[in-house]
């Protein structure tokens, strides 16, 4: 059995703190040039060089995203910047262009190369041929069944990545021109403007201004639309299939939804590895992950033909939960140092998680700014103090029940 890694996303250097803490065996980041993902807070080559120390220091490996497709004229520019990143000794680059892959292996021959699920790789002889191009591990095209998978593993001895969780398109692997037509926001330079869920009409070429609402049910039409991914069920068949890495979709997805998202695959991967004979899912897995911003979850490809339902009848986006503060410090005197994210006010009851499926309740008490005086709201972004259960830790997080009761004035 092979022991497979967990690859969580990173959209900045404090997601990358929490990555790593909440259970990363490996993390993905943008850097400044070609990777996707234009507006994410992507690194700088002095963040990236600080990121490389951080996962080093901690036995986990850091992976560069250079998978955009480029045009004649920046091939130059991707010279100049693989002679910055050299120095960095990243661990892989995450590439889909085969003239990006070539630029990489005439400049730095012996650099690990992961091949990025937009190359759409959907059989063992397309995964060896970019064996054979110098890629050591690929990301199969969401669209394969886990049947498929199993065969493409017992052909090919290519290192082999799939999604387990994250966002879908309806576009094939990413491929889309729909925000470049409408917007003109390309979504394979990372800037998709998701189109895909917006409400259309019916109109007829001589009626201009008459429109005729399309509809599937009461509340409109979701034919473009796409569920979220969620694999955590099946994470034994896809260990058993011989999958050599699990990945998280998301580097624009916020602090909390990387912390929740990776203890419960963390959770339920060690679980599997401790004792695979005993390996139940946990239902508290499966709760956490409702607990994080998500359109409804489905399986994808997994199960085709029986559950290849990508078009779903209702695609919303569904949270219960807000993230309302991290805590940055334990004082002293058994009190946190909370950043806060979101306003929340003594008495409201919040929930306390951390790495390793930690749950705590509390009451927010004892609020206090950093002089000592006390605090009637905490704002976003202001830093507290306040008092948390006993067991709290640097790096956990505070979220509140969306719709919880709030605390009467003055309570
Ligand atoms: S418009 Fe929709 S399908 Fe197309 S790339 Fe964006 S999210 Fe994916």
């Amino acid at each position: 059995m092979t022991t497979p890694e967990l690859l969580v996303p990173a959209g900045d250097m404090e997601k990358l703190e929490v990555a790593l803490d909440y259970g990363a065996d490996a993390v993905y980041v943008g850097g400044s040039q070609f990777g996707l993902r234009a507006m994410a807070a992507n690194f700088s080559l002095e963040q990236l060089s600080r990121a490389r120390d951080l996962t080093r220091a901690r036995g986990k490996k850091l992976y560069l995203t250079l998978n955009a497709y480029l045009r004649p004229g920046e091939i130059p520019a991707l010279e100049s910047y693989l002679e910055e990143l050299r120095p960095l000794e990243i661990d892989a680059y995450i590439v889909s262009d085969p003239g990006a892959l070539h630029v990489v292996r005439q400049n730095d021959p012996l650099m690990e190369i992961h091949l990025s699920t937009q190359a759409n790789t959907t059989n063992a002889q397309a995964a060896e041929f970019w064996r054979q191009a110098g890629v050591r591990r690929v990301n199969l095209a969401r669209e394969l069944s886990l049947e498929e998978i199993g065969r493409v593993r017992r052909e090919t001895s290519l290192e082999l990545e799939v999604f387990v969780h994250g966002a879908m398109c309806v576009a094939y692997s990413g491929r889309c021109l729909l925000s470049s037509a409408l917007t003109g926001r390309s979504a394979n330079a990372g800037a998709c403007a998701h189109p895909c869920r917006w409400g259309y009409a019916l109109v007829e070429e001589t009626r201009p201004g008459q429109y005729f609402p399309i509809e599937e049910d009461s509340r409109g039409t979701y034919v473009m639309n796409s569920r979220d991914l969620c694999l955590v069920q099946h994470l034994p068949a896809l260990i058993q299939a011989g999958v050599d890495s699990l990945k998280i979709e998301g580097r624009m997805k916020t602090l909390y939804y990387v912390a929740a998202v990776t203890r419960v695959y963390r959770a339920a991967l060690d679980r599997y590895l401790a004792d695979p004979h005993t390996y139940m899912v946990d239902p508290a897995w499966v709760e956490e992950l409702d607990k994080v911003s998500h359109r409804p979850y489905d399986t994808g490809f997994l199960f085709e033909p029986e559950d290849a339902v990508v078009h779903a009848a209702d695609s919303r986006y569904q949270r219960t939960y807000d993230f309302v503060g991290i805590v940055r410090e334990m004082t002293e005197d058994g009190r946190a140092l909370v950043e806060c994210r979101n306003r929340f006010f003594p008495g409201e009851k919040l929930e306390l998680i951390g790495p390793g499926m930690r749950n705590a309740f509390l009451i927010a008490e004892d609020l206090s700014n950093l002089d000592g005086n006390p605090v009637e709201v905490a704002q976003p972004n202001a830093r507290i103090l306040m008092g948390l259960p006993d067991g709290a830790r640097k790096g956990d997080i505070l979220r509140r029940e969306k719709n919880s009761p709030m605390p009467e004035p003055g309570a």
